[in-house]
C-alpha cells in the first residue's frame, strides 16, 4: 500500500468500459483494474435545520446531548457534543459513540444526571491491518507521533502527546493477550492527565500498565 500525498484525483481514465488508471492532479498516472472511491460523508441535519435546532458540524448538544430545543436530544454520528475533557465540541462518526451517546441520552431524557464523558474510541480491521485508537485528534493534530513496537512489523502503539500529557493513542495488531487490551491503558493514561516522557512510552522492555500513575 501506497499514499499520495498531497494530492487528488484528476481523471479516471479507461479503454471500452474497463478502468485503465487513474491521473492525480500533480500528472502522475497509477495504472489500475479496480478504482474505489472513499467520498466521506456528511451529517444529514435537513431535518433538525428545519426544526430550527442550533447547528454546528452536525447537531450542536451540551455534555447531557441535550440540543439547543428543549426536549430535542442528539446522540452518535450527528452530534457534535461538548466533551467535558476538552472544554470542545467533538462529533464522532464511530460506533462506540453511538453506543455511548445513545445511553446518555435515554438516561437524560428520563431526568438522569448523564454526562457523555467516555474517552472517544474506534477499532477498524483493513486486511492484516488491526487498528483501536482512543482520543482526541483535535488535541492530537501536529503532534510528532511516538511510537512503541515496530513499524516495520505493523505491530505498535502509536502514542499523541499534548504538553507531555498523552491525548490519544493508536494500538496496531497489538497483541491482546496476556495482557488486556492496549486501549484500557491508554484510556487511562489520557484520563490521568499525568506528563509521561516520550522515552518511557516507547521503551516496550517496560509493561504498559508501569507507565500509568500509581492512583490511576
Ligand atoms: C461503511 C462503514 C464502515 C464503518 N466502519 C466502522 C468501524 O470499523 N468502526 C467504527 O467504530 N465505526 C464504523 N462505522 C461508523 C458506524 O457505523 C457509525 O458511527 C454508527 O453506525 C453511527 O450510528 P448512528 O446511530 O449515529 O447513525 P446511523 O447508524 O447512520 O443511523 C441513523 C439512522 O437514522 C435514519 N434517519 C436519518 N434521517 C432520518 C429521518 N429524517 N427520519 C427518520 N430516520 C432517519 C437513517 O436511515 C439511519 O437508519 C462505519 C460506517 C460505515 C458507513
Amino acid at each position: 500500500m501506497s499514499f499520495r500525498l498531497p494530492a487528488s484525483a484528476r481523471e479516471i481514465t479507461g479503454d471500452g468500459g474497463a478502468v485503465a488508471g487513474v491521473i492525480t492532479d500533480t500528472g502522475e498516472v497509477i495504472p489500475a483494474d479496480i478504482v474505489v472511491i472513499a467520498v466521506g460523508v456528511v451529517p444529514e441535519t435537513g431535518l433538525a435545520q428545519a426544526a430550527g435546532l442550533a447547528l454546528d458540524n452536525g447537531i450542536l448538544t451540551d455534555a447531557s446531548l441535550r440540543t439547543s430545543a428543549p426536549g430535542i436530544f442528539a446522540a452518535g454520528d450527528i452530534a457534535n457534543a461538548l466533551h467535558p475533557f476538552t472544554g470542545q465540541h467533538h462529533r464522532s462518526e464511530h460506533w462506540s459513540n453511538a453506543l455511548n451517546g445513545g445511553k446518555v441520552a435515554a438516561r437524560a431524557i428520563l431526568g438522569q444526571d448523564a454526562v457523555l464523558s467516555t474517552i472517544p474510541y474506534f477499532y477498524t480491521d483493513q486486511y492484516d491491518v488491526s487498528m483501536e485508537y482512543s482520543g482526541f485528534p483535535a488535541l492530537a493534530a501536529g503532534a510528532e507521533p511516538v511510537i512503541r513496537g515496530s513499524l516495520e512489523d505493523k505491530e505498535f502503539i502509536a502514542f499523541w502527546q499534548q504538553d507531555s500529557r498523552v491525548v490519544a493513542g493508536m494500538s496496531v495488531n497489538w497483541p491482546r493477550k496476556p495482557q488486556p487490551g492496549a486501549q484500557k491503558t491508554i484510556k487511562a493514561l489520557i484520563s490521568a492527565r499525568t506528563p509521561v516522557s516520550a522515552e518511557r512510552l516507547a521503551d516496550s522492555s517496560a509493561g504498559l500498565d508501569q507507565l500509568l500513575p500509581d492512583d490511576a
